[in-house]
C-alpha cells in the first residue's frame, strides 16, 4: 500500500477502521489492523471522512475588506453598489493572489473542491473570470476549483451581459449562472431563467443561480426554476443558492414550492452566515433570520448544502473557510438540533455537497478516491460543536496538509 491510516473512526459507523490507500483509491477498508504501507498514520482514534466541498463562494472578492469600502447600512443592495465600483480595480495578479490565501484556508480546513460564482456584467465584462480562471490553472494538481458565470446585474434588463454569458461559456466558465430576482418583476426573472437554460442546453452544462436573495416574498422564482427544470428534463443539474425570500412565504406558499423543488431534484444552498446578517435589515419587529427554510426541506427530502458564499468582504465582514464552522452556524439558524437534523448538517458539506456537483467516488468505502480529512471527533454533533482541528487533509491518497493543534494545563489546574 501507498498509505495506510491505522486506528481510525468510521464517520458514518463510528466504528474503529484501518485504510490502505493505493494509487490515488482506498484499497482496503478494515475492522482488522493491517500491515503499515510505504507510508503509515496513526490516527489514534480520530474520525476519517471524506473531505469537505466549498458548494457557493465568490473567491474573486474575497480578502478585500477595507475602511474605504464599509458597508455603512449592512444591506446586500449597499453591498453590490460598493462592488460595483471596487471590482473595477481588480487585475489578475491580484485575485491569484486573493485566492492563494483563501484556497490555502480552505484547504486547511480540508475542502478540496469549490464552487465558484464568478461576475459577468457590463461593468466586469470579462476580466474577473480571468483572474479566477488562472487561479484555478495554479492550483489544478491540487483543488478543484469550479467556475459559474454569474450575471450579477440581470440578464433581461442588459442584453449585453447575454453576449458576455456566451463568452465566458468559451473562456473558462464551466456551469451558468444567474440571479433572476435582480430584474425588474418575475415576468423578467421567468425570461433570465429562460435565458439560462438556453445557454446551459446549449453547451450541456449545469446551472447554479442565486434565488431569491431578498426578504421580499413577491419573490417566488424559485418555482419558476423548478417549473422550467422539469420541462427541459434537467432534473438533478439545478442548484438554487440562497432562497432566502422563502422565511418571508405563507406555509400554503412554502409547501407548493418545495413539492416542486423535490421534484425538480434541485439542490438548495443556503448561506445562512451572511444571510444572517445581510437580511432582516428592514425589520423593525421581529426581525427574520433570512435563511432558506432548512428544516422543511430537508423534512421534504429535498438535497440541501451549506456555503460560506463570502469571506472578509463587503458582503461579510467574517468567515475562515471552515465549512464545519458554516454547518454550526447554519444549524443555529435553522433550528436543527434533533440527532437526525445535525447528522444532516453534518452532511451539507460532504455527501450532500458531493451529489451537488456529481461527484463520483466519494466516500469512504473500498474503490472510492482517497480524498480525506481526519479530525479530531466521535461523532456529528461533537465534529459540529468542537469544529476540531483537522490532522491531515489527503488528496488522492497524498498529504497535503498537516495540522497539530497542543494544550498543555499547567499543574494547578485540578483534573
Ligand atoms: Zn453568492
Amino acid at each position: 500500500m501507498d498509505l495506510t491510516i491505522h486506528n481510525a473512526l468510521h464517520d458514518k459507523t463510528l466504528k474503529p477502521i484501518h485504510l490502505g490507500i493505493n494509487q490515488g483509491k482506498i484499497d482496503e477498508l478494515s475492522e482488522e489492523a493491517i500491515l503499515p504501507g510505504a507510508k503509515s498514520i496513526d490516527a489514534q482514534g480520530a474520525m476519517v471522512s471524506p473531505a469537505f466541498i466549498e458548494p457557493h463562494f465568490h473567491i474573486e472578492n474575497a480578502l478585500v475588506w477595507d475602511e474605504d469600502n464599509l458597508n455603512q447600512s449592512g444591506t446586500l443592495r449597499e453591498a453590490i453598489d460598493i462592488y460595483a465600483d471596487v471590482k473595477m480595480n481588480f487585475t489578475t495578479e491580484d485575485i491569484v493572489q486573493r485566492s492563494t490565501k483563501t484556497i490555502h484556508e480552505a484547504l486547511r480546513h480540508g475542502t478540496l473542491w469549490m464552487r465558484n460564482h464568478v461576475d459577468i456584467d457590463q461593468y466586469a465584462k470579462l476580466d474577473l473570470l480571468e483572474g479566477v480562471v488562472a487561479a484555478r490553472e495554479k492550483f489544478k494538481d491540487i483543488f478543484d476549483l469550479q467556475i459559474i458565470a454569474f450575471p450579477q446585474h440581470g440578464l433581461a434588463k442588459n442584453p449585453e451581459s447575454v453576449d458576455l454569458m456566451w463568452q465566458a461559456m468559451e473562456n473558462g466558465a464551466q456551469l451558468v449562472g444567474g440571479i433572476p430576482h435582480h430584474e425588474k418583476n418575475m415576468e423578467d426573472g421567468a425570461r433570465q431563467i429562460e435565458i439560462a437554460f438556453e445557454i446551459a442546453k446549449a453547451k450541456n452544462v449545469n446551472i447554479d443561480m442565486h434565488i431569491d436573495e431578498t426578504d421580499n416574498p413577491y419573490w417566488q422564482s424559485l418555482e419558476l426554476l423548478a417549473e422550467k427544470t422539469i420541462e427541459e428534463g434537467y432534473q438533478g443539474r439545478v442548484t438554487a443558492g440562497h432562497c432566502t425570500s422563502m422565511a418571508a412565504w405563507d406555509q400554503k406558499t412554502l409547501v407548493r414550492i418545495i413539492d416542486k423543488v423535490k421534484e425538480a431534484d434541485i439542490t438548495v444552498v443556503t448561506n445562512a452566515p451572511i444571510n444572517l446578517l445581510l437580511q432582516g435589515r428592514g425589520d423593525e419587529l421581529l426581525v427574520r433570520r433570512g435563511i432558506a427554510r432548512v428544516a422543511e426541506l430537508l423534512e421534504a427530502g429535498v438535497n440541501v448544502c451549506c456555503g460560506q458564499d463570502d469571506l472578509l468582504n463587503m458582503f461579510y465582514p467574517f468567515g475562515q473557510m471552515d465549512p464545519l464552522e458554516v454547518a454550526n452556524i447554519t444549524a443555529h439558524a435553522g433550528h436543527l438540533t434533533s440527532p437526525e437534523q445535525i447528522e444532516a448538517t453534518f452532511n451539507m458539506p460532504r455527501y450532500n455537497a458531493a451529489r451537488n456537483i456529481g461527484l463520483e467516488n466519494y466516500g469512504l468505502h473500498e474503490g472510492a478516491e482517497a480524498n480525506l480529512v481526519l479530525l479530531k471527533a466521535d461523532s456529528a454533533v461533537d465534529a459540529l460543536r468542537r469544529k476540531p482541528e483537522r490532522l491531515y487533509v489527503i488528496r488522492q491518497g497524498e498529504v497535503l496538509v498537516q495540522n497539530e493543534l497542543r494544550t498543555d494545563y499547567a499543574p494547578q489546574v485540578p483534573d
